[in-house]
């Protein structure tokens, strides 16, 4: 029997080769090619070139007025061109590298062209020569495509796919919420996405995948939710004298903030439900310490107790700060990461199986098949964002029930928050420690840069370090950014001797950063140059000034992070941006960070100024990326969403209603896979 669930080999004409080409693409199944959606339609409806606009992409119709004449130039560069009449009009058609195209364009033939139009110069730049004897569609769709596989076999195989599969695409909305909506049964959805017979049909498929696309997360999110709360999770009885002996020692007092959510923390670990909250707290609020305090419990009540961080670096720092906090303590550290040796990776783990490491510190190596607990208590995820529904759940099964705190430095909007990780408690540390200085953030044109490196002179003179950030690593044709590599030179030669510049970059192998990174901690290096790997987490005191080159290529969450690298001992720090914003929103993105430091500012006009469409924005700000839904531009579709997978999980035994069992079939699967996030 067809299932949605069968491999994409098994249509005709998808080989194993395709197979491979396909998995690059996120598909695997032929439902994910089915939801492969196109991101954009070329409408092919023939244009007059009176009301043509300028630089636009449009289809013109006309006959065939000269011989197609091929120029070649450059290396292995063509350029075709003829003349076409368009209503009375010449119009000179160019088409660059299709030469083939030649035996299409017959001199006296109508033909219809799509192209960009050049009104000034009554020219087209022809992308496709469209068939005007036979009916074509009145839309294209385009799908985001690779080297490996390109637009016109997606296309083709969407189509093989949904021939063959029609008949069995279920809608998964509950009908009652289909007719709420006014939205459309699946399988139409499905159609009028890929072949859309016109703007509203196409408009009405693209809102109800959206609801469907926001609605099954929601129902997988409190799915979870519920789930979790049947389950019994172990009651941590923790030792208070213990505990309240480890905060005397520290060698700071604990932020009113800190204190109240140690507290929320501490009644959720003692009672026999498993905890599932996520702590927010801004950049420097002092996270890390509120799980120090956290794990300590877990381990006095004779638990272990885990933290995972996105990278190594974090994940080796993390393992380092621990160790010297617990000195002197019965906690044994230790660091699982990807890039250990075999052997070193079966010592660990037996440790870790047999109980005789009590505090795991890694990364996504801790929730491998191959790792065993030996009596998991708690689990905590340093900079959440960065990791998906499934890994939490996924972390969630590794003990047996143990309690999980998720910790993330990107304050998003209440309203948002709630519906991105709707299946956890949410605690928020909203103060700073005492004494901590503003980040003092100034915005420079790239043609003032040396007013930046004065400064970093004045810090160095200070016996301060300093981080200077960049986006790219080598030399790009494509980009004008100035790249860490060259920057690094060119500091070297500025700063040098006298003070050491290093360079730090994701391309380099992980004993090399961790190295680097040693060396910028103990003040051997004094200028760091990098890229984003020092974005998340890490924690160097004497650092006070940051230099962002071009700033305006990141995202302003992202700006954020990175600015709270400095600011986290008692120097006065600073943050200079380097940009050249090309429009008003990349001017009032500078002029956001330079005004607040407030991280859920940030977050919220970082939300306002993104255009519709502009990922990247959503992308940096730890809201959840869905295909077709904008969880910003459609927060309310979200909450409505929200609200009614709640409910449909409330209605007594929905689950064996006939009209429910797509949903319950969908659900169950979900629960097996990991490729959704
Ligand atoms: P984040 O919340 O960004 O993860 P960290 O946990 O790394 O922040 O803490 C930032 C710095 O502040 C650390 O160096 C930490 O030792 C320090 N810190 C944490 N809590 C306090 C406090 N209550 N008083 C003073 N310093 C603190
Ligand atoms: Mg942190």
């Amino acid at each position: 029997m067809l299932s949605l669930q069968d491999s994409v080999g098994s249509l005709a004409g998808v080989g194993p080769k395709r197979v491979d080409d396909l998995k690059t693409l996120g598909i695997f199944t032929v439902e994910d090619l089915l939801l492969y959606f196109p991101t954009r339609y070329d409408t092919y409806e023939v244009q007059s070139p009176s009301q043509a606009i300028d630089q636009q992409k449009l289809t013109l119709q006309g006959t065939v007025m000269s011989e197609p004449v091929i120029a070649r130039f450059g290396y292995k560069k063509n350029r075709l061109s003829f003349r076409l009449m368009v209503e009375n009009e010449i119009v000179m058609v160019t088409f660059f590298n299709q030469p083939y195209l030649k035996n299409k364009i017959e001199l006296g033939k109508d033909i219809a062209v799509y192209g960009k139009w050049d009104g000034t110069h009554k020219r087209l730049a022809g992308t496709k020569v469209i068939s005007v004897t036979t009916e074509h569609n009145q839309f294209d769709a385009v799908y985001p495509s690779n080297k490996a596989i390109k637009q016109p076999t997606i296309r083709k195989f969407i189509k093989v796919a949904f021939d063959k599969y029609e008949s069995v695409i279920a809608s998964l909305l509950p009908p009652a919420l289909i007719e709420r909506y006014k939205l459309v049964e699946r399988k139409d959805m499905i159609r009028e996405m890929h072949f859309p017979s016109d703007d509203e049909s196409a408009n009405h498929a693209r809102r109800t995948a959206a609801y469907e696309e926001f609605f099954l997360f929601q129902l997988r999110l409190q799915a979870i939710k519920m789930e979790n709360q049947q389950k019994n999770g172990i009651s941590i009885l923790y030792h208070n004298d213990e505990l309240k002996e480890f905060i005397q020692r520290l060698p700071y007092q604990l932020t009113n903030a800190q204190q109240r959510v140690i507290n929320e923390i501490c009644r959720d670990l003692r009672r026999p439900v498993q905890m599932n909250r996520l702590l927010q707290g801004d950049v420097g609020s002092g996270k890390t310490v509120v799980a120090a305090i956290a794990m300590y419990a877990t381990i006095t009540a004779g638990l272990q107790a885990a933290i995972m961080a996105p990278t190594e670096i974090l994940a080796s720092q993390h393992a380092q700060n621990l160790a010297q906090l617990f000195e002197g303590l019965p906690v044994n550290v230790g660091l699982l990461t990807g890039s250990m040796t075999a052997k070193q990776h079966r010592e660990l783990t037996a440790q870790i199986k047999n109980g005789a490491i009590n505090l795991i510190v890694g990364t996504h190596a801790l929730i491998q098949e191959s790792v065993e607990y030996a009596n998991l208590g708690l689990i905590v995820t340093d900079e959440q964002h960065r990791f998906g529904v499934n890994q939490r759940q996924k972390f969630r099964e590794k003990g047996e029930e143990p309690d999980v705190l998720a910790m993330t430095a990107t304050p998003i909007p209440r309203t948002l928050a709630i519906t991105a990780y709707g299946e956890m408690d949410v605690s928020v540390i909203d103060e700073l420690p005492v004494g901590r200085k503003q980040i003092k953030t100034s915005w420079l044109k790239s043609n003032q840069v040396g007013v930046a490196w004065e400064k970093v002179k004045q810090e160095l003179l200070n016996g301060a370090q300093t981080y200077v950030v960049t986006p790219l690593i080598e030399q790009s044709e494509t980009l004008d950014v100035q790249n860490a590599q060259d920057l690094y030179e060119e500091l070297q030669e500025y700063f040098g001797p006298q003070y050491q510049v290093g360079l730090l970059h994701g391309r380099m192998a992980n004993d090399e950063k961790d190295a680097i990174m040693e060396a910028f901690k103990a003040n051997k290096i004094q200028v760091l140059v990098s890229t984003t790997v020092i974005e998340v987490g890490v924690d160097v005191k004497n650092a006070s000034l940051m230099v962002v080159y071009d700033a305006d290529r990141f995202g302003l969450a992202q700006l954020h992070q990175l600015r709270g690298r400095v600011g986290r001992g008692s120097r006065q720090s600073y943050c200079i941006l380097i940009a050249d914003p090309k429009n008003q929103v990349g001017i009032q993105r500078m002029q956001t960070m330079v005004e607040t430091t407030d991280g859920f500012v940030v977050a919220q006009r970082d939300l306002e100024l993104r255009g519709s469409g502009d990922v990247l924005g959503l992308k940096q700000s730890g809201v959840p990326e869905f295909k077709v839904g904008d969880p910003v531009g459609e927060l309310k579709m979200l909450q409505i969403a929200k609200s009614d997978a709640e409910n449909l999980l409330l209605t007594p035994s929905w689950e064996t209603k006939t009209e429910n069992l797509p949903l319950v079939e969908y659900l169950t699967i979900r629960k097996l896979q990991t490729h959704f996030d």
